[in-house]
């Protein structure tokens, strides 16, 4: 509940009150239902897998109610909520494992991140998930040798004919060399990787 309030559950609207109620249309708050219907039951603040490993992260329970009054047309303090869910701890702090969704038993718990970038991207940096060169340079490399080629994935990601972006990852590669953490020049498999190359097998035969 600590967290919970940490997020300022309640209307902030700004202005002259109304005579009667603040009014929202229907359609405003049509999306919000699921979130609206929270219990409160603390399941996806006990599964949230963030949660287990780091007390700071707001978790599922918080980012829900924090959605429900970004989201709210009748609150005015957007701006601030998103400022706080930015920082350290908050929103991006969340890995999209899902867990929160499955367990959450009113099914009205959308993800950490979900639940404040997909309507309200405004003031948070967009999260957008595009496969892209980076993407696919990550798979080839777990593919090929079971963990990361981290020397060929910046590469790989810009392409090695983008010249400019080579040179600009020079300094960070002089960095690495000088701090000691150049990722070997030699990039050796694993021991066992036809076990991860099964388990790519698994998955790309289910599509
Ligand atoms: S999706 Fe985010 S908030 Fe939900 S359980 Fe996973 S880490 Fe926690
Ligand atoms: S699991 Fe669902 S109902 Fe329970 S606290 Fe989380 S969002 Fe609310």
């Amino acid at each position: 509940m600590d967290k919970v309030k940490t997020v300022e559950p309640w209307l902030q609207p700004e202005g002259k009150e109304p005579d009667t109620e603040y009014l929202a249309p229907d359609e405003d708050m049509l999306h919000l239902a699921g979130v609206v219907s929270c219990i409160l039951c603390g399941a996806c603040v006990s599964d949230c897998t963030v949660m287990e490993v780091d007390s700071n992260f707001l978790g599922p329970g918080a980012l829900a109610k924090s959605y429900r009054f970004v989201s709210d047309p009748r609150d005015d303090a957007d701006s601030e909520r998103l400022t706080k869910l930015n920082e350290y701890g908050g929103v991006w702090d969340c890995t999209r494992c899902l867990k929160c969704v499955e367990v959450c038993p009113k099914k009205g718990c959308p993800n950490g991140q979900d639940n404040v970038t997909k309507r309200k991207g405004d003031g948070i940096r967009p999260y957008e998930y595009k496969w892209g060169p980076s993407c696919q340079a990550f798979v080839d490399s777990v593919k090929h040798s079971g963990w990361l080629n981290e020397l060929m994935l910046p590469i790989k990601s810009f392409g090695i004919f983008n010249i400019k972006a080579m040179i600009a990852l020079i300094p960070t590669g002089i960095r690495a060399q000088l701090n000691g953490k150049r990722p070997p020049l030699i990039h050796k498999k694993i021991s066992g990787v036809e076990n991860v190359r099964r388990i790519f097998e698994k998955v790309e035969n289910k599509k």
